[in-house]
């Protein structure tokens, strides 16, 4: 059998979150005990515990003004973070160098060859930007883990894949101006938040052609979201050829989350989860880390986060039959013609303008 994969599990996880809703916080406490259950630990999945992120890994992206606004905001308690998304709370500070922390852990056991895969649930805050929080996200964890990878193992192809309901807009902005190569599918229609993500933010300067978004329109479903991941996710980050690829799955895309209504079955995480597994071992020895970023219904989260993590680490066959049984009755709709339509539009848009191969100078 081959190794598990590293899960990131923190006690601070199961307590307050970053989100202004309550409900999401118990996801982390409903999946763990959902993958006991199933058997998936120790064999498959095993868990590591982090330490927070001090300020030097945060400075690697942060402002020091921003993390300064944190602690004092964290030191009165009370507020928000932002325009009334990310609340600010008595120990927000250390659950948000925790989230960071989780991510960095994952991406260090990944890129020492401790583990080929690492997951951290906690992880994936990616509206986070370098000087200000927003959508439930503090400090940007995959960013500062690229950062450290960069510095302390001297990787320099890497890749993010998010596939989060939300564009990675902070994470975008982070990366904008440099050739580390990053690609979100999320919904777009211009006022879903972060009304942010068109085929034309393409990156600048050293960046450009390094930024990569497919918009999908609501309720886009399995069809729509594949076509978008299969023709234009995939074979761009085939051109690109990373060292290790981080992957944002997201939850929240899936058709019983009520926040993004994408309208994605529990088999598209399967689907998912094979497809960035395969790619991992094809492109880059498997090296593979993976946060989850949204989701706000557990009972779905819990279960989008087993049927992915089962198609990347394995799971033990009464599992399998247990989540066969969960897709068949999770009914999701079936995309509409449009839907596909419009990804199959923006797909060949792509490949005309060349924007699914590696840029080559005079470009
Ligand atoms: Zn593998
Ligand atoms: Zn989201």
């Amino acid at each position: 059998m081959t190794r598990p994969t590293a899960y990131v599990h923190h006690e601070v996880y199961e307590g307050r979150g970053f989100s202004r809703l309550r409900d999401p916080w118990r996801r982390y406490a409903l999946a763990r005990e959902t993958l006991a259950e199933l058997g998936f630990f120790p064999d498959y999945l095993r868990t590591y515990r982090q330490e927070p992120a001090g300020d030097d890994d945060l400075l690697l992206v942060h402002d020091q003004a921003y993390i300064d606004f944190v602690k004092r905001m964290d030191e009165a308690g009370s507020g928000y973070l932002d325009y009334g998304d990310t609340p600010a709370y008595r120990g927000v500070l250390r659950r948000a160098r925790l989230a960071v922390g989780g991510t960095l852990l994952a991406a260090r056991l990944v890129a020492n060859g401790s583990v080929q895969h690492a997951f951290n649930p906690g992880g994936g805050l990616h509206h986070a930007r370098r000087d200000r929080a927003g959508g439930f996200c503090v400090f940007n964890d995959v960013a500062v883990a690229v950062r450290v990878l960069q510095k302390e193992y001297g990787v320099r192809r890497i890749a993010i894949l998010d596939c989060d309901g939300h564009h990675g807009d902070g994470t975008e902005s982070v990366f904008y101006d440099e050739p580390a190569l990053t690609v979100s599918l999320h919904r777009y229609d211009g006022r879903f938040y972060p009304r942010s993500g068109t085929l034309e933010e393409t990156g600048r300067g050293a960046g450009e052609g390094y930024n990569l978004n497919l918009p999908l329109p609501k309720a886009a479903g399995d069809g729509a979201f594949f076509v978008a991941l299969g023709e234009a996710a995939l074979p761009r980050l085939q051109a690109f050829h990373p060292e290790l690829l981080f992957v944002q799955a997201g939850a929240d895309g899936h058709h019983g989350d009520t926040l993004v209504r994408l309208g994605l079955s529990l088999a598209a995480y399967a689907r998912l989860g094979d497809a960035v597994h395969s790619l991992a071992h094809e492109l880059c020895a498997g090296r593979l880390v993976l946060v989850a970023g949204g989701g706000y219904k557990p009972e779905s989260v819990a279960r989008c986060w087993a049927v992915f993590l089962a198609a990347i680490a394995g799971a033990p066959p009464a599992a399998l039959g247990r989540m066969r049984q969960w897709r068949e009755e999770d009914q999701s709709p079936s995309a509409t013609p449009e839907a596909l339509a419009q990804v199959r539009g923006e797909v060949a848009y792509l490949r005309e303008r060349g924007a699914l191969t590696e840029p080559t100078d005079g470009r």
